[in-house]
């Protein structure tokens, strides 16, 4: 299959790709994305309906402590590492970007607690630029799809977006996290009438080992 029809493909089994986070503010996502690591987007959710109320801005966000602010997104998991993220993340823009969210790649990966995966998903979503953010689902589906020979995800992402046309970047991020969640999960795929069967490493390991 060429990039065209893979994205074809996509776009039938995923027609309206969104985000699943919750936000209204560029910041607000930020922050949803960084208590997302290794959470449901739906735990996050209920923690952030909830913190947003009092906390929706970075001013508001740097009166609380890393221990308070721990309590308040304790079931999100990792609570004291994305405790101090969010909060040294919410010092670093209102310190040097005047509280406003940078739009900007390496402004972005300069602020603390965010890395290239979350600044990505801030540029597609909030800023609705072209990005690919390669989490865990895209980083598997890329490989079994044998788009890229790499486990390293800014090798990833630059084979990404090598190989498909720059237009269909943040779309294409969605889909593949969606299919990836509810289908092509890292553990027992549902491959039945999967599209990509003649192309999927692990469709073809898996029938060369029942044969
Ligand atoms: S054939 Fe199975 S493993 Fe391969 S992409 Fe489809 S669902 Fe995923």
């Amino acid at each position: 299959m060429n990039n065209l029809e893979i994205i074809q493909a996509f776009d039938k089994l995923v027609p309206n790709p969104k985000c699943e986070l919750n936000y209204k503010t560029p910041y607000q996502l930020l922050v949803a994305v960084i208590l997302s690591a290794q959470c449901t987007d739906k735990r996050v959710n209920l923690v952030t309906h909830e913190l947003f109320k009092n906390y929706p801005t970075p001013e508001d966000m740097v009166k609380l402590t890393y221990e308070e602010l721990g309590k308040l997104i304790f079931s999100c998991g990792f609570y004291n590492s994305k405790a101090k993220a969010i909060i040294d993340m919410s010092q670093d823009i209102l310190h040097k970007f005047d509280g406003k969210i940078p739009q900007d790649l390496d402004k972005l990966i300069s602020l603390r607690g965010v890395g290239r995966k979350t600044a990505n998903v801030i540029i597609s979503e909030a800023f609705k630029g072209d990005a690919f953010a390669v989490d865990t689902h895209v980083l598997r589906i890329a490989s079994r799809l044998g788009l890229t020979e790499s486990k390293n995800p800014d090798q990833v992402e630059e084979d990404l977006k090598k190989f498909f046309p720059k237009n269909s970047w943040s779309k294409l991020h969605y889909q593949i996290v969606l299919f990836g969640r509810y289908k092509c999960k890292a553990v027992k795929p549902d491959c039945t009438s999967c599209p990509f069967q003649s192309i999927c490493k692990y469709f073809q390991g898996k029938r060369a080992n029942n044969n």
